[in-house]
């Protein structure tokens, strides 16, 4: 699957907000947003009128951006979104968070979600007991996501778990963090979903 390599600050720089896309650097005085916070590129600082069109377009890229997907994955959900019952915008977000990479990280097992995207490629949660090595998996109420046994010790995992204090764990997953196991109490509700987001302008931008 395709991914981008480019630099990510240029990402928050682009969507002009934090995207929160390197772990503890984003929290750090390093962070090329707050040092620069203007477009990346020869006319970055000039910051021109967006359209409709715009507007809706640079939103989309925001979301997709946040949870490092690529067109193709973030339209495929957002198509899956239209068939469910309820509000297309809530259900892309729902979603989303529903993404095994995004509750590793949620979970404080990665400290961003390329991070967490990655442990889940090289195997190291098992999901209900049996590993699962794939980071678009949608979670289900009730499933149990752990560390295997193996993994337990690698400084990468528990450097997260000692930094996730800072982010707090959401109301809807319940982390034991002993046992190195966090369990999906319920979906995320829209008002569980903070971040700086107006959904309804993606679903403009994909029902043009
Ligand atoms: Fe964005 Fe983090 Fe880079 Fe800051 S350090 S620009 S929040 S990815």
């Amino acid at each position: 699957m395709a991914r981008y390599t480019g630099s990510v600050c240029r990402l928050c720089r682009r969507e002009n907000i934090k995207l929160f896309l390197k772990g503890d650097r984003c929290y750090s005085d390093k962070c090329a947003f707050d040092r620069r916070s203007y477009s990346p590129g020869q006319h970055g600082q000039r910051r021109g009128k967006f359209s409709d069109y715009g507007i809706q377009l640079r939103e989309k890229q925001k979301v997709k951006r946040m949870y490092g997907l690529m067109e193709r994955q973030f339209h495929g959900l957002f198509k899956k979104a239209e068939r469910q019952k309820g509000v297309t915008g809530t259900n892309l977000l729902v979603l989303l968070e529903r993404r095994l990479d995004n509750v590793v990280y949620r979970l404080g097992f990665g400290n961003s979600r390329a991070q967490a995207r990655q442990l889940v490629l090289h195997r190291h949660f098992t999901v209900n007991g049996k590993t699962v090595n794939i980071p678009s998996y949608l979670v289900k109420i009730g499933d149990a996501i752990a560390v295997r046994e193996k993994s337990r010790n690698l400084s990468v995992i528990s450097d997260s778990m000692d930094a996730v204090v800072r982010r707090g764990i959401p109301d809807w997953l319940e982390l034991d963090k002993e046992n190195f196991k966090g369990v999906v109490k319920a979906y995320p509700t829209r008002e569980d979903l903070t971040m700086p987001i107006q959904e309804q302008l993606i679903v403009e931008f994909y029902s043009r």
